[in-house]
Order: structure tokens, then sequence, then C-alpha cells
């Protein structure tokens, strides 16, 4: 007999998949638990108790039977339901790129547990919402995802002199992120320019300025911020994102 039993947590439907006639393989991210796939049985049924409740994007209270195998969801009520994202289709969208972009960037180890990552997912649904312009609230969830997943790199300074950045200086970064000045950039490596007003906007993001503040910037500094974000976004995907195709953001 192996080791079952039960556990209630809150969590976020991240991806639903059929699993034979009538049932549901889930993925969802709980603080407590991480990543993980849990079956609903019978939730294809329609008289299913699970109906409406199992949706990706849903935040749900669910009540769990673990067994050594697999986790059996035996009970979820749904806490929000993010209406407003879903009768939006650019900031559906948009919620569907972040938790993509969340579900193929944290793994199912245990060690990818995280109440940090699981508010920031939550804010960041909110925060689509809040803004007036939701695919910045994108760009400010994939900075500060990447900064808690520590890929991130220093953006204060430069990376081998250590000096602060002053208005005068031309910076730019490596292959491998690195942000450099003027004074410690090689002639032949191969290096790309950053303004200092995107490094400024990269800190306002890091900082949660969204949620305080409006922010307008112009379409080409914003493209500029995202294909800087997508150098270190890319790598850690593996596999392409869907949602960046419908929006037409051909930046990755
Ligand atoms: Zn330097």
């Amino acid at each position: 007999v192996g080791l079952k039993r039960s556990v209630q947590t809150r969590g976020i439907i991240l991806n639903k998949r059929k699993q034979g006639e009538a049932d549901d393989l889930i993925i969802l991210y709980s603080p407590d638990l991480g990543k993980i796939r849990a079956l609903s049985k019978g939730s294809r049924k329609i008289l299913s108790s699970f109906c409406g409740h199992l949706d990706t994007l849903n935040i749900c209270q669910f009540q769990l039977y673990k067994t050594a195998y697999r986790y059996t969801i035996t009970q979820a009520v749904t806490q929000n339901s993010f209406k407003q994202i879903r009768q939006n289709f650019e900031i559906s969208v948009l919620a569907a790129l972040i938790l993509e972009i969340f579900q193929k960037s944290v793994s199912f180890e245990e060690e990818e547990q995280s109440q940090e990552l699981f508010n920031l997912l939550e804010n960041s649904l909110h925060l689509l919402l809040k803004v007036n312009n939701p695919s910045l609230a994108l760009e400010s969830f994939k900075l500060n995802f990447l900064e808690l997943l520590g890929i991130l790199p220093n953006m204060t300074n430069c990376s081998f002199c250590r000096q602060f950045w002053n208005e005068s200086q031309k910076i730019a970064f490596n292959k491998d992120g690195n942000l450099i000045c003027q004074n410690c950039q090689k002639p032949n490596e191969f290096l790309k320019n950053i303004d200092l007003k995107i490094i400024k906007l990269i800190h306002f993001l890091l900082k949660g300025g969204l949620e305080r503040q409006k922010l307008k910037i112009s379409k080409e500094e914003q493209n500029e911020l995202q294909s800087f974000i997508n150098i270190f976004l890319y790598p850690y995907l593996g596999s392409e994102i869907h949602g960046q195709k419908i929006l037409g953001l051909n930046h990755f």
C-alpha cells in the first residue's frame, strides 16, 4: 500500500488537457506544492461538480488526494475566475502568455514551491486590468519573474569596472547579457547598445512602478525593452511561445 493523503491548497490552473473520455489532467501551481499535475475524474461529464471550476486561469481552493504516483482533485472551489480578463480579447491573450511563460519556466521540482512566485503571478493578472497599457504589465511580469528566478543580470552598474551609469555613457550588453560601460567595451566583441532610458525603465518595473504610477512610453522604447527582456527569457522557455504570435509580437 502506497502513501495516501488528503491535501488542502490554494492554486491557479495553468493548463488543462483531456484525459480519456471523462477526465481532465490539470497542471496547477500552488505555493505549497509547486507545479503539479492533478487528475480530475469525471470533470468532463455534464453534471460534474467540477463544472466551471477547473478552467485555465481560475484560482481555486483545492482538495487533493495524493498517492505515491499522482494527485487527484477531490474538490475545487473557484475563488477568482478573472471574469474581466476573459471578457477582453487582448487582455486574455496577455494573461495566457503570462501563464504559458510561467508554466514553461517553472519545473515540477519541489524546490520551486514559492509564495513569491505565486504572488507575482496573481498580482500580474490583476495588473493587466489596472494599467492603461496592458502589454507593459506583461513586460513587468517577465522582468520580475526573471529577477525571482535569479536570471536577470546586474542592472545598476558596469559588470566589469562596477562604475555606475551616467547620462553621457554609451552602455552595451554582450551575448551573455552583461551590461558594459563604454570604457570596458572591447572593439571586436559582439555588443548591442542599450539606452540608459531603458535601464531606468527596467528599474521602475522591477520596483513595481506600474502598480502605483501611469507610464507613457513610445512604441520604439517598448520594443527595445521587450527585446532586451526576451534575450533572457527565451533560453529559459525551451520552446516557442504561442500567444506571442497571436498578438503579432514578433520579438522572440
Ligand atoms: Zn566598465
